[in-house]
Parts: C-alpha cells; sequence; structure tokens
C-alpha cells in the first residue's frame, strides 16, 4: 500500500502540519498546489530575482536537494509525460502540415 503524500505546510494557528494530500509540487491545493506559478513579464523577473538573490546566498545545495525530492516523489513522471505530449503534439503537426501541402494544389 501506497501512503499518500501529506502537503508540508503549517498551520498559523496550531503549528501542526497540513494532513491534506500534496500536489506534484508538494503542496496541496490549499497551500499552493494549484498555483502554476507568475503569468505577467513583471510577475516572473520578479521570481527570477528572488531565485537569483537565494542561489548567491548558498542555497543552491538546498536547491538541487529540493529537485532531486521533487524528481523522486513523482517529478520524473510528470517531465515524460509532458515530453511524451510535447512528441505527439510534434507528430500531429507534422502530419497536418504535410496534408496541407497535399491538398493546397487541389
Ligand atoms: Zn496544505
Amino acid at each position: 500500500m501506497r501512503r499518500k503524500r501529506l502537503c508540508n505546510a503549517h498551520a498559523r494557528s496550531t503549528g501542526l502540519p497540513c494532513r491534506c494530500k500534496a500536489m506534484l509540487n508538494g503542496r496541496c491545493r490549499l497551500h499552493g498546489g494549484l498555483s502554476s506559478g507568475p503569468k505577467t513579464v513583471d510577475g516572473k523577473a520578479k521570481v527570477a530575482e528572488a531565485t537569483r538573490s537565494r542561489m548567491l546566498n548558498g542555497q543552491s545545495e538546498l536547491a538541487k536537494a529540493g529537485f532531486q525530492r521533487w524528481l523522486n516523489a513523482g517529478g520524473r513522471e510528470y517531465l515524460q509525460a509532458r515530453a511524451m505530449h510535447r512528441k505527439r503534439i510534434k507528430k500531429i503537426k507534422a502530419a497536418y502540415d504535410a496534408w496541407l501541402l497535399n491538398n493546397q494544389s487541389i
């Protein structure tokens, strides 16, 4: 039996860990699991700056360990699924382009 991975957030009121099931990024849907990251150019720049300053303060080892943890906790499957999806889209697009070429002259 596989134990469900829990969200690693803590309640501010009690200090107890959240008991919800974590999503791929290690948080439940109430604690940032649904977040898909920054969307605006401004937001992306802010996150990049924050990441850069964190890395300069010697947190790159921590980040590497965290990434490894994410990979082992299902991130690898996620990345593989994304790659397969991209490959499938590429194939479909190529087939469509070929079809367009064949049907242009008619
Ligand atoms: Zn949570």
